[in-house]
């Protein structure tokens, strides 16, 4: 039974168009990073386009896939193999490694999938098939438990064509040894340990992830005529180069009161707008988002004054650019 996904990155297994797959497929899936992928080329068709871009640009084309580090990495990788490498990517493990942005993973992904080289990329998916296929019983996340996983997927790749064994691995994990494992289709069914012992469903095993710390903010989108108020580009550094209104952790304070003290700003209230869910690494954040008017022409402290029609062309946290659709929509329907 074939069941290879036909994905864009599969068709174009150029190094560069192997990185970017790799790094848009880093915490997102699949499925989703398609059409971003397919924009990206067309925007940034090769490594030295990607290099000449500004910051500004390469988070704009991320917007949406969250966790912008990526982004910032894979446009400090382009300008490394742009400035150092001639716009050529290294075929070899240190070089690719000395690169910021390109991890373990990416590093074997490059050399087996674009240099068709004799080395596994080990993801995910490789590790949960591994773990089981040899009944690993440790804990995955070991450095020694990585490296046996690695010894492991290298012994199983032939000297020809080692790419299609490497990525079928990935296959495997992907559609057929998901979190539950559908056995009974698997080609490797009959030499599966965990299967054989029927331990399969305790693998791969892994350290409990700390708690996921829940945290409520208030938010307040203040306008004065045809501005909205933003933190500042110095700020912005701070918060990974992505805009957001001003924010408070909810306390007791009511939202006007809280904020009025915050930015020494005479505020109106004029509306509140749906509160705003989203997470990001260990945080749960509930972003309650609050509209006020207001007459005064200073920016405070570490805020500035942004025009209306400049503010879609720039870059927001992805809960804040939620607020801010938001906010578009209320707009319209009561003007
Ligand atoms: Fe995974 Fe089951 Fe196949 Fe073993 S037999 S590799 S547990 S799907």
């Amino acid at each position: 039974m074939k069941v290879r996904r036909p994905l864009p990155w599969r068709s174009e297994r150029s190094p560069y168009a192997t990185l970017v797959a790799e790094v848009m497929l880093q915490q997102t899936q699949a499925a989703v990073v398609i059409p971003y992928f397919e924009r990206w080329l067309k925007r940034f068709p090769t490594v030295v386009d990607l290099a000449w871009a500004d910051e500004a640009t390469v988070l704009k084309h991320w917007e949406g896939l969250g966790y912008y580090s990526r982004a910032k990495n894979l446009h400090a990788a382009a300008k490394k193999i742009t400035e150092e490498f001639g716009g050529e990517f290294p075929d070899s493990e240190e070089a690719l490694r000395s690169i910021r942005g390109i991890g373990p993973y990416t590093v074997g992904a490059l050399l087996s999938f674009a240099f068709q080289k004799r080395i596994p990329a080990i993801d995910g998916n490789v590790t949960r098939v591994i773990s089981r296929l040899f009944q690993i019983e440790e804990d995955v996340g070991k450095t020694s438990v990585k490296a046996s996983i690695e010894q492991h997927a290298y012994a199983l790749l032939p000297d020809e064509e080692p790419y299609l064994v490497a990525e079928s691995l990935i296959e495997l994990g992907a559609l057929v040894c998901k979190k539950r494992p559908l056995c009974s289709s698997c080609p490797l069914q009959n030499a599966c340990l965990a299967h054989k012992h029927g331990v399969e469903h305790t693998l791969p095993m892994k350290r409990k992830a700390p708690p996921i710390k829940q945290l409520t903010r208030l938010v307040a989108v203040i306008q004065r005529g045809d501005e909205l108020l933003l933190f500042s580009e110095k700020e912005r550094r701070v918060m990974q180069g992505l805009y957001q209104f001003p924010y408070l952790e909810k306390g007791d304070m009511p939202a006007k009161e809280a904020f009025e003290t915050h930015t020494g700003l005479k505020l109106t209230l004029a509306g509140v707008l749906d509160e705003v869910v989203h997470s990001f690494t260990r945080y749960r954040v509930t972003l309650l988002p609050f509209l006020f008017h207001t007459e005064e022409e200073r920016a405070p402290k570490s805020l500035v004054w942004q025009k209306l029609d400049a503010i879609e062309r720039l870059t927001f946290s992805s809960g804040h650019r939620q607020i801010l659709k938001q906010w578009v929509e209320y707009e319209t329907a009561t003007a």
